[in-house]
């Protein structure tokens, strides 16, 4: 529930949090919703969920137009505890390395970012805001939210971050996987990974996640 009804009707309150992978968006935005009283949205799970959807379909990654129309009919339900994507618990294997690694490709194509941006917006909208995170909020999403945030952080540490929540891979092989995703996800043509240039720039390297929730409480006043 909001808390932030206003009595001259609803206003929506919008923190836009982008970043690369291991940056520490997801734990960053899920604490500061809790602090704020506001939901939160991963929207990088809901490109894995196309994915994951696109593969359980059969549909060749290379055809663009058949992946729109995964994107379209896919129904994707993400709650604080699970993924279920077309009735099939998701959870688990969006975060696996086969989708991880396809993942960059089905968000490269434009009218899958289209379909999902529509469905980002109206997740807000019917909530009058929340913490929202991905690589485009601030700058295509919501590019007037209330605050836009880019977090970063050494290679080094993101490698570790993610290496520490995949138990199956070594470093190196995740190390690898997150700078081939990182530079397909900057370099794209559409929505590229880049900082709003209102963006609050936070370097989490040797941040804990309470001292970066804490910066950004500040902020807000
Ligand atoms: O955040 P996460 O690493 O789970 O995101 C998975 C992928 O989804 C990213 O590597 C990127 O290709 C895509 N993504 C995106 N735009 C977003 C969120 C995620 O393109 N807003």
């Amino acid at each position: 529930m909001s808390a932030d009804a206003e009595p001259t009707g609803p206003r929506m309150r919008v923190i836009a949090i982008d970043g690369p992978a291991g940056s520490g968006k997801s734990t960053v935005a899920r604490r500061l919703a809790e602090r704020l009283g506001l939901e939160y949205l991963d929207t990088g799970a809901m490109y894995r969920s196309v994915a994951f959807a696109a593969m359980a379909r059969e549909v060749d990654l290379a055809d663009s137009d058949a992946i729109v129309e995964v994107a379209r009919t896919s129904d994707i339900r993400i709650d604080d505890t699970a993924v279920v994507v077309d009735g099939v618990d998701a959870t688990t294997q969006i975060r696996g390395p086969e989708v991880t690694r396809s993942v960059s490709t089905v968000a490269a194509i434009s009218g899958v970012r289209e379909v999902l941006r529509v469905r980002q917006r109206a997740w807000a909208v019917e909530r009058g805001g929340g913490v929202l995170e991905g690589r485009d909020i601030g700058t295509v999403v919501f590019p007037d939210a209330d605050m836009k945030v880019y977090l970063s952080a050494s290679s080094e540490v993101r490698a570790e971050r993610r290496a520490g929540e995949v138990s199956a891979l070594d470093y190196e092989t995740v190390a690898a996987d997150l700078a081939a995703r990182d530079a397909a996800d900057s370099t794209r043509q559409h929505d590229p990974l880049s900082q709003a240039s209102d963006a609050v720039h936070i370097d989490t390297t040797r941040l804990s996640v309470d001292e970066v929730v804490d910066k950004l409480i500040a902020r807000l006043g």
